[in-house]
């Protein structure tokens, strides 16, 4: 550890972003989506965090995401559910599968069928028992938890899915028998207290990201890049900078080489279109992003080789400059950076 790039985490941001959708949950508890490694962050430091700051239910995807998070004092549920090759880990973890599948309802009851969540898919098709079948009596006598449906277009506030799916979930919940009822992630939150039911689910926003207008001014950047200069070079007038040539000098310019690539998550879509700050200087990327090495133009910016450059902290500005989705960008941080939190 001490290599040349990192993370910047900020812990305190991440649990102001928590406390702010737990807020907006209003009564509702609000939970924590750490899937996909804390979406690139590092799973086990966000669940630390927000367990202190009073979070109890995390949501991964899988039981090796599961356990990797085995400890006493908080929920974990498997979104995925619970397939063949799961049940050895089942029998590990304290963590509860959210069965999706009547095939895995059956397979939880010849398991002796212990608490566990369920799915009801309300018009998304993705993962999900249909209604009918729990309307036909397929969770007769199992200890349900949580019954969860997710949203489709929950940043569209304005889509006429979102109030449908509400409405069909309660009219299941209902019937159900389960202790609580969960819908909204970090965009549903935001579509108001009926989207909250007992429990909410948000991920991204816990980690900067704003999916939707109506959460606008109320989160916090919790990443930032930061990578040090490898080279300072000077490039003159007409001179052109990395692959293909993609960069023109137009004048005398003073170029800056950094330790960040593509293979770190940096994506390529940054080209010529990219922002780095040198406190408070804004450097624009110059050139094609390449595996390893991104080039910035420091005209006339104070900075040396060995020295480090921030990039843009701010997840919707650097997703409108690369067209790549907050949730990319965040999932696809790479493994070479050291994560420091403060
Ligand atoms: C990933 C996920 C979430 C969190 O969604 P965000 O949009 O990141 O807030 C919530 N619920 C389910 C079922 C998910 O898969």
């Amino acid at each position: 550890m001490n290599g040349p790039n990192r993370l910047r985490l900020d812990g305190a941001a991440l649990v102001e972003n928590w406390r702010t959708l737990a807020r907006l949950s209003g009564r509702a508890a609000c939970g924590a989506a750490v899937k996909a490694d804390g979406y690139g962050l590092g799973a086990d430091a966000v669940v630390t965090r927000l367990a202190d700051a009073g979070c109890r239910d995390f949501f991964v995807a899988t039981w090796a995401e599961a356990a990797s998070l085995d400890r006493s004092d908080i929920s974990v549920s498997v979104l995925h559910g619970v397939r063949d090759a799961d049940m050895p880990m089942v029998h590990q973890l304290a963590a509860r599968p959210v069965l999706s599948t009547t095939a895995q309802v059956q397979r939880w009851r010849t398991a002796g069928a212990g608490l566990c969540h369920v799915m009801v898919d309300t018009g998304m098709n993705r993962l999900g028992i249909a209604p009918e079948d729990i309307a036909a009596g397929l969770l007769a006598g199992l200890p349900v938890d949580v019954l969860m449906s997710h949203l489709a277009s929950a940043e569209e506030q304005s889509a006429p899915i979102n109030g449908q799916q509400r409405a069909t979930l309660a009219s299941i919940a209902e019937r159900s028998g389960a202790r609580r009822v969960s819908l909204a992630n970090s965009a549903g939150i935001a579509l108001g207290p009926d989207f909250a039911f007992d429990l909410t689910r948000p991920g991204v926003a816990l980690y900067g990201a704003v999916p939707s207008e109506g959460l606008a001014g109320l989160i916090r950047p919790v990443v930032t890049i930061e990578a040090e200069v490898l080279q300072r070079r000077r490039v003159p007038a007409g001179g052109r900078v990395g692959y293909n040539l993609t960069w023109t000098a137009q004048r005398d310019s003073d170029v800056a080489v950094v330790n960040l690539g593509y293979a770190d998550g940096y994506r390529r879509a940054f080209s010529n279109r990219g922002t780095a700050f040198v406190g408070n200087v804004a450097v624009p990327v110059i050139g094609r992003v390449s595996m390893d090495l991104t080039a910035l133009d420091v005209t006339g910016v104070d900075i040396a080789e060995g020295e480090w450059v921030a990039f843009d902290p701010d997840l919707p500005r650097a997703s409108a400059a690369s067209d790549v989705s907050q949730y990319e960008l965040l999932t696809g941080l790479g493994r070479r950076f050291d994560r420091v939190w403060r």
